[in-house]
């Protein structure tokens, strides 16, 4: 296929088809996948500027129902080390947080079937009450189905009372790869392909903001990876022009350690730093109505990160207060807010801290 055509259209910002991605990810040579994916970042996002954020991850509960493979914080009800975050625990870190000049708190699961609607719509309104600039990135679509299916309600109307309740934006969590296919081994408790895709349509009907993840290099294939992108790209395309829908989009690979996945089946992390950086050139090149990518340097680390933002990224995420899920599962690295800057300047851009709409502040 004559990839110097499926360059000129990604450049239009024309969507490419799963043939054309799937060419340019086995056949370009990766300093002109980076060369295009660049260009077009510049398109959406013109000037140097990477965003950063001072956020803080907090774990509702360890315990949770769904088990999937490659997860080694999950923890069964009655396990010695089972939790559920008490409010004293939460105003601790929420200080810790607005010590450091933080607002945002990322909270994530687990699926804990002794937790309802009620518990989250009890949760946010305390949060809220305690610090009321507190902005809340919290559940993602897994915890949107399972609650739907708890409380027999729709998607629409368990985020509608979320939102009423004080969630200001939905993660992408539990995308890992959009295909039924590694679901049923990864994630067979967890949403489908469909229940996810149709949670983030109800989100972006409402104009909640949202993000889009991947978690990759297990045991998809790369056509997969590139039916993912697509699945994003076309779900993004179908909201309203003035909803946020997807504000960004982060990749990560899969961190082996400790992982039944590994363990059990013998699967190994395929990461290495060029494919990260081929993938993330890639997403930029087909996400082509998606304006952010974020490096996710908590797991590709400084260098790789660096690079990233050359290949298409233009975003670093947050500093590192506490993050359970990745870091259980082998992944070392920490960044403060003086060493994001730092690493934004030393590849070349000028870091600007953003909020979770990816505003300036
Ligand atoms: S990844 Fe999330 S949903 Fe899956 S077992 Fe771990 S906490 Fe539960």
């Amino acid at each position: 296929m004559a990839l110097e055509k499926i360059y000129n259209k990604a450049l239009e910002l024309i969507p490419l088809n799963e043939k054309e991605g799937v060419a340019l990810y086995k056949e370009a040579p990766l300093e002109e996948l980076m060369f295009v994916a660049d260009k077009i970042r510049h398109i959406h996002n013109p000037g140097n500027n990477v965003g950063w954020i001072i956020d803080r991850n907090v774990n509702i509960t360890n315990i949770c129902f769904s088990q999937c493979t490659f997860c080694n914080f999950c923890r069964k009800k009655d396990s010695p080390d089972a939790y559920i975050t008490t409010t004293d625990q939460y105003i601790e870190k929420i200080s810790e947080l607005y010590a450091l000049g933080g607002d945002q708190l990322l909270l994530q699961g687990g699926m804990n079937p002794d937790l309802g609607l009620g518990y989250y719509v009890d949760l946010f309104k305390k949060l809220k009450e305690f610090y009321p600039s507190l902005k809340l990135h919290a559940l993602g679509p897994p915890e949107i189905v399972f609650l739907a299916k708890r409380e027999k309600k729709s998607f629409l109307e368990i985020l509608t009372i979320l939102v009423s309740a004080g969630l200001d934006s939905l993660p992408g969590a539990g995308a890992e790869i959009l295909s039924d296919r590694i679901r049923i081994i990864m994630s067979p408790a967890k949403a489908t392909t469909e229940e996810w895709l149709d949670v983030m349509r109800t989100a972006h009907r409402l104009n909640l903001p949202t993000s889009a993840t991947m978690m990759y290099g297990h045991i998809e294939t790369l056509e997969e990876r590139i039916s993912h992108l697509i699945k994003l790209r076309d779900l993004q395309a179908e909201k309203e022009e003035d909803h946020y829908g997807f504000i960004t989009f982060i990749p990560w690979p899969f961190q082996d350690e400790g992982t039944r996945l590994r363990e059990k089946h013998g699967v190994r992390s395929s990461y290495n730093s060029p494919d990260y950086i081929r993938l993330i050139a890639i997403s930029r090149i087909i996400l082509n109505n998606i304006r952010n990518i974020q490096a996710s340097v908590l797991t590709v680390g400084k260098e790789t990160g660096m690079l990233a933002l050359h290949s298409g990224a233009n975003d670093v995420g947050s500093i590192m207060i506490e993050e359970n899920v990745v870091s259980a599962a082998g992944s070392r690295n920490r960044f403060s807010a003086e060493d994001l800057q730092s690493m934004i300047m030393e590849a070349g851009f000028i870091p600007v801290r953003r909020n979770q709409k990816y505003e300036p502040v």
